[in-house]
């Protein structure tokens, strides 16, 4: 359906769990406190919702987290959805660690697409970012996956992760992170897609030195001779970039330096159960007290497409990352799912 400012919203994305099994520096770098299972949504849950979105007109669903992997039987859950009428397609967003274990699984289930978040080949780095050193079995899920005839997208948040680590000067004169270039270089043999995207101040991010889109996108036009502009394909913002010879593209998400509200078309859903109608505000419809109610299918039914109605309805027209005071969003990304 069209929220007020006449954005067709097709597109929810679902966090099936608060839990993770890295933890990423700027997204969730301590242990948190768990909710209980009682307090996430089950998949019966997720499929009424699923349904009543569907009669709203949404017909894509991103699966998120935490990290969606560790939920017990996820795949199911993708089965269940694929075979909602009225949603076309079901993707998944994933830290790597799990994915070639689970490929054949998310195949079976008719998964539609599959991205990949990971923010540097370098084996230490990787470590020091996420915990974990996890950076060759990440790299064998993207290799297994890239071979199927799914789509890969690889993620990066545009993090500028010298300065963090202190391997540059603050007042350096601008340089193409390795980090960038290593990630680039995926998308040469492989036909995977690799995306940029741009630090947003939600949760632990706010305290990390991002890259501008506005400096990264000319210095990386600067450094790949004849790259140019792609057709624009996909649920969302990215625009696309072609290098010559390369069997991927390169892609950016340029959420502050490129602000694309006016084309979103997403609302997201915590594992929790609360729907949010924008990452930047904390405004939304906590649905799990609906999806538990004792009523008869009929009218939970009615109750939660109702309740997605209010919830697209109250769609802002933007949201004001670069004005903090006007950010009221205290969840973390991991608990909204990016
Ligand atoms: N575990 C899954 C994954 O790694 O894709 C899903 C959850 S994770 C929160 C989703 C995405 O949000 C990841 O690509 C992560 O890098 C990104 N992310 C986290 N914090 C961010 C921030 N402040 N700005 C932009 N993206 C962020």
């Amino acid at each position: 359906m069209k929220d007020s400012y006449g954005r067709n919203i097709d597109y929810l994305r679902i966090s099936v769990t608060d839990r993770f099994n890295l933890r990423c520096l700027y997204c969730m770098p301590e242990d948190i406190d768990l909710s209980p299972m009682s307090d996430i949504l089950t998949f019966e849950d997720l499929a009424s919702v699923a349904c009543a979105a569907a009669k709203l007109g949404i017909s894509k669903i991103k699966i998120t987290g935490g990290e969606p992997l560790v939920r017990r039987d996820v795949c199911h859950l993708i089965r269940m959805l694929k075979d909602t009428h009225g949603i076309d397609q079901v993707t998944l967003t994933t830290n790597g660690m799990l994915l070639g274990r689970f490929l054949t699984g998310l195949i079976d289930a008719g998964i539609d697409g599959i991205n990949v978040s990971l923010d540097t080949l370098d084996r230490g780095r990787y470590g020091r970012i996420t915990g974990h050193d996890g950076l060759e079995t990440v790299l064998d899920g993207i290799n297994k996956a890239a071979g199927s005839n799914i789509p890969v997208k690889i993620n990066a948040v545009s993090v500028d992760w010298d300065r963090y680590f202190g391997t540059s000067k603050a007042d350096d004169a601008p340089a193409i992170p390795e980090d960038v270039k290593a990630l680039i270089g995926l998308a040469e043999d492989q036909p995977v897609d690799v995306r940029f995207i741009e630090l947003m101040p939600i949760g632990y991010g706010k305290d990390f030195p991002g890259i501008p889109h506005d400096i990264l996108i000319p210095q990386i036009k600067a450094l790949y001779d004849g790259m140019t502009e792609a057709d624009r394909r996909g649920n969302g913002p990215a625009v696309y970039y072609k290098i010559p010879g390369y069997k991927g593209r390169i892609g950016f998400i340029s959420a502050i330096h490129g602000k694309f509200c006016n084309e979103c078309n997403r609302i997201r859903l915590t594992s929790k159960g609360y729907l949010k109608s924008c990452l930047c505000y904390d405004t939304g419809v906590d649905i799990k007290s609906i999806v538990r109610q004792s009523d008869l299918g009929a009218v939970k039914q009615e109750r939660l497409v109702r309740a997605f109605e209010q919830c697209i309805l109250s769609k802002p027209d933007s949201h004001s990352f670069t004005q903090k005071e006007k950010i009221t969003e205290k969840l973390t990304m991991s608990a909204i799912g990016g």
